[in-house]
């Protein structure tokens, strides 16, 4: 009964276009699943459930061409943008990581010299903070397998709860508690949950055969976490530490932070207090299970189905507790993903290396040109950087032109997508900074598989040739935090400071980095498919103006007008009169 209601609470109940003003939602949720490329929806939509991806595609607004606009395709960088609306030159999350310029050392995206985590280093507020601002009474919690997936989100007004990985419970900050837990999560925690995983087995959610991945569970270039196999079944241990460390590598990672998430929705009564509360949730499992098997791995296929089990169960007790129709659910992620670099052989301009011949060839021959892709040489438009190596190599060439000591290290190092130079070193010299840049700047580029590398001066002057991916780095851009030289690889190239733990990587402005779903659905929200491209920007102004709330302080995206409800009139007059312009 309760299953039949469901589309038509979502859709407002009406079967008209033209929708009703609608009630202020109960409840914002906001969901992201990390490392979800937006064709993956379209793909498997007819294999999913009724009640889970599938039905905010059919019940929600469903933007089929999101695209992030900046280059830096990172889980920190995009967390920041879906819930500020703003690129990182305003968010000032230029990475997962940086370098502090004042004292040489690396920051990690949440440190807090206070608190040890929090949304300190965000320079924009949030859409959550923005809602607290207006309404005082509203409650904003933020709960994710990552710190850096939940903190962001949560901003400087609400809370966040992120896995620890070395205890298997939630943990917060004294920046959200200052004293103690709240008891429910201190009771959540002592039910021990993770500890009840030890010893579950990971295998095929659906019959075999149904997989389009099936063939492809074992492939050499996964790279699954010490502990597990590249094929299925997958068992969790039952030691401590090992389980903890591998549970993320399982859908049951997402399952065990659905069950907190329904109790923080029932202790703080979540969109039952008569007032908009706002809730953020980051499913991290997507993320870690396709940098180790690969977006096309049978373990990907798998995960995606049981991901939508469990957003599935999430939308039910959303319904029961709050009712969809009072609810604003907004879905998308942080970044996309490429192919593991040694599959990247399809692409070959050797026409002869197609799947057929790849499969064919002799084990010696496959794992000499894997070789070659590991080395980092461009057999095939493909492979992996070694930053580490990179960084070396060009000291070592600039001592040698500046007759330095042997060791110096002009370079301090790499912290993606920065090459930093080292403020010490350079404060004893008599060169010129933008000489410096420069000679290092030809360096970098005679990397094979580096696309461009934009000095820093040249992005403050603005004197950056005109192109589009020009446009994403400056965009990705932070005056103080960045290095100076942003380095951009080419395509299909795998780029990271750790070369070879993972199988597949993000983090360029390539389309398969960049593309995402957005989904928005709530009452009095017409469903529709829109293919015009839109930004993952987009949401937090999209929400603002939902809620009748201030946007977000460094936002710059745009409204999405198709998921304002009760607009859909406005808009049909503006695309009459585009049209009948032409
Ligand atoms: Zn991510
Ligand atoms: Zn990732």
């Amino acid at each position: 009964m309760l299953i039949l209601l469901l589309p038509f609470l979502l859709a407002g109940g009406e079967e008209s276009p033209v929708q009703g003003p609608a009630r202020r939602p109960k409840l914002v949720v906001q969901i992201t699943i990390d490392q979800l490329r937006a064709d993956f929806l379209p793909r498997f939509k007819e294999r999913f459930g009724t009640h889970g991806l599938r039905y905010l595609m059919e019940h929600g607004v469903d933007f089929r061409d999101a695209r992030y606009a900046h280059a830096t395709t990172f889980t920190a960088v995009g967390h920041a943008t879906l819930f500020t609306g703003a690129h990182p030159e305003g968010h000032g999350i230029v990475g997962n990581y940086w370098l502090d310029r004042t004292t040489n050392t690396q920051v990690y995206c949440v440190d807090d010299a206070l608190h040890a985590r929090s949304a300190r280093n965000l320079l924009s507020s949030t859409i959550g903070d923005e809602l607290v601002l207006s309404s005082p009474k509203s409650k904003v919690f933020s709960a994710s397998f990552k710190d850096r997936g939940a903190i962001l989100p949560g901003g400087k007004r609400g809370k966040a709860f992120w896995y620890d990985r070395d205890t298997g419970s939630f943990r917060s900050s004294t920046a959200y508690y200052p004293e103690h837990l709240p008891s429910w999560v201190v009771a959540w925690n002592e039910a021990g949950r993770a500890v009840g995983l030890a010893g579950r087995e990971w295998g095929l959610l659906r019959n075999p055969f149904s997989y389009a991945a099936l063939e492809r569970d074992d492939r050499q270039g996964e790279r699954p976490p010490p502990g597990f196999e590249r094929t299925f079944p997958h068992a969790l241990p039952s030691e401590k530490a090992d389980l903890f460390r591998l549970l993320p590598f399982t859908p049951f990672g997402d399952e065990l932070l659905l069950d907190f998430v329904l109790e923080l929705i029932d202790q703080e009564k979540l969109g039952q207090r008569g007032v908009t509360d706002m809730l953020a949730i980051s499913f991290s499992c997507s993320d870690y299970i396709g940098h180790a098997f690969g977006p096309n791995s049978l373990e990907a296929e798998d995960n995606l189905f049981r991901l939508d089990e469990t957003l599935s169960q999430l939308l039910l007790t959303l319904q029961e507790r709050v009712g969809l129709e009072n609810c604003l659910i907004v879905l998308s992620s942080d970044h996309g993903v490429d192919s593991i670099p040694e599959e990247r052989h399809l692409l070959s301009c050797d026409s002869k290396l197609n799947d057929e011949a790849w499969v064919a060839r002799s084990t010696n021959e496959r794992e000499t040109f894997l070789k070659h892709v590991d080395s980092g040489v461009a057999c095939c438009e493909a492979g992996r950087h070694y930053p580490d190596d990179w960084i070396t190599e060009v000291n070592r060439k600039l001592c040698k032109r500046w007759n330095l000591e042997d060791g110096t290290r002009p370079l301090l190092g790499f912290w993606n997508p920065s090459v930093y130079l080292n403020e010490n070193w350079f404060a004893e010299q008599t060169l010129e900074r933008n000489l410096i840049e420069k000679i290092v700047a030809a360096e970098l580029r005679r990397i094979p598989g580096i696309a461009f590398v934009l000095e820093k001066h040249r992005l403050q002057q603005g004197a950056t040739p005109r192109s589009e991916w020009v446009a994403m780095v400056e965009r990705s851009f932070h005056d103080s935090r960045s290095g100076d030289w942003i380095l951009v690889q080419e395509p299909f190239w795998f780029l990271n400071p750790v070369p070879n733990k993972y199988a597949a990587m993000h983090g360029s402005p390539y389309s398969y980095d960049t593309q995402v779903p957005v989904l928005i659905a709530g009452a009095g929200i017409a469903p529709a498919v829109v293919h015009r491209r839109i930004g993952p920007e987009d949401i937090a102004p999209t929400i603002a103006v939902i809620l009748g709330i201030q946007l977000p302080s460094a936002s710059v995206g745009h409204v999405l007008i198709e998921a304002v409800p009760g607009e859909e009139e406005v808009r049909r007059r503006a695309l009459e009169a585009n049209w009948r312009k032409r």
